[in-house]
């Protein structure tokens, strides 16, 4: 057995420095044909400094790049496919066909604010979260419809020695993917698994309605209930470190979402409230640039928790208005 993973195809780790928050993003290399690259970080100089360097220490340079698959289409994972893929000869680029945040063009900022202005955000905050977005769009540039082919869930993506199948684990993002190396049950998860953090479940328009939102969290539990199914020995994260226990992990971050909840459910006065007014009891001290975030959060906890009969919610004045049920 081990004779045999060790001739199996090898996945390299490069870690990318990215201007955001989080730190660095790590993307991985499968360095055999055809040579493949999981995620690309952000468009800075730094960060394909880095990538060069790491494909150099492979024996490798962009230009041998034949395969670029984005787990999601946030810019720290998908920023730099555009130049990677020109400076690679029109190398394949693969992301989910639910994904948005690599198109032309996407600004899909109508749905959102909509979205935002349903949440109780209030104006001057939808305009604030909006620069926000503005200014880490720079980190990504844009791919053209037919630059991008489709990531399947449960196909089967070959290389020489090996192969990755393809695990749709919508949650972090609606089309958010993971890739399996069942030979050592090994997951490459992007923001679907992250170490030390519980990942944000990102407000977004359902892919099939738009004018819904997506259920992010209940989709999110799906997936890590998936990636449980695995019994995974080693999960690859997207930040941080490896995690070589998975169930560990997915037991801590359902007590997590589980605490959150009731936080939540406990901050609602007694006359309702917004997610918005509810993300800034809950999350007080969050800056401009994580606001989005925090309501992001909140509202996809509330939904869930209304989704499982926890909560009361009625629409006034354009906003939804989350109550407590009398029994609580
Ligand atoms: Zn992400
Ligand atoms: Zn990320």
């Amino acid at each position: 057995m081990s004779q045999w993973l060790n001739d199996s195809m090898k996945i390299i780790p490069i870690s990318l420095p990215t201007p955001f928050y989080i730190g660095t993003v790590n993307v991985y290399l499968i360095a055999e044909d055809p040579i493949t690259i999981i995620d690309t970080g952000p468009k800075t100089k730094e960060a394909v400094e880095a990538l060069r360097a790491g494909l150099r220490q492979a024996g490798l340079a962009v230009s041998d790049l034949r395969r670029i698959l984005l787990t999601h289409a946030h810019e720290d994972h998908c920023g730099m496919a555009r130049a990677l893929r020109d400076e690679a000869k029109d190398a394949e680029v693969l992301v989910h066909g639910w994904e948005t945040g690599h198109r032309a063009g996407r600004l899909e900022y109508e749905e959102h604010r909509q979205l935002l202005v349903r949440a109780g955000v209030p104006p001057d905050e939808v305009e604030a979260m909006r620069a926000v977005y503005d200014d880490v769009r720079q980190y990504a540039d844009s791919l053209e419809e037919d630059h991008v082919g489709e990531l399947r869930d449960n196909a089967e993506l070959e290389f020489e020695t090996g192969a990755l199948r393809v695990v749709h684990t919508p949650g972090h993002t609606p089309g958010s993917c993971s890739f399996l190396r069942e030979a050592d049950r090994t997951v490459i998860a992007g923001d679907c698994v992250l170490k030390r953090i519980t990942p944000n479940p990102i407000l977004s328009p359902d892919p099939i309605d738009r004018s819904r939102r997506f259920r992010s969290l209940a989709e999110y539990l799906v997936s890590l209930a998936r990636v449980r199914s695995f019994s995974p020995t080693l999960v690859l994260g997207g930040h941080g470190d490896p995690v070589h226990d998975f169930e560990e992990l997915f037991n801590r971050y359902l007590r997590a979402i589980r605490e959150r909840q009731s936080k939540m459910i406990r901050l609602i006065p007694r006359n309702g409230a917004t997610a918005w007014e509810i993300s800034r009891a809950m999350f007080p001290d969050t800056d401009d640039v994580h606001r989005f975030l925090a309501v992001s959060e909140t509202v996809a906890h509330l939904d869930y928790a209304h989704s499982e009969g926890k909560l009361a919610m009625e629409i006034g004045d354009g906003r939804e208005v989350y109550r407590k049920l009398a029994a609580d």
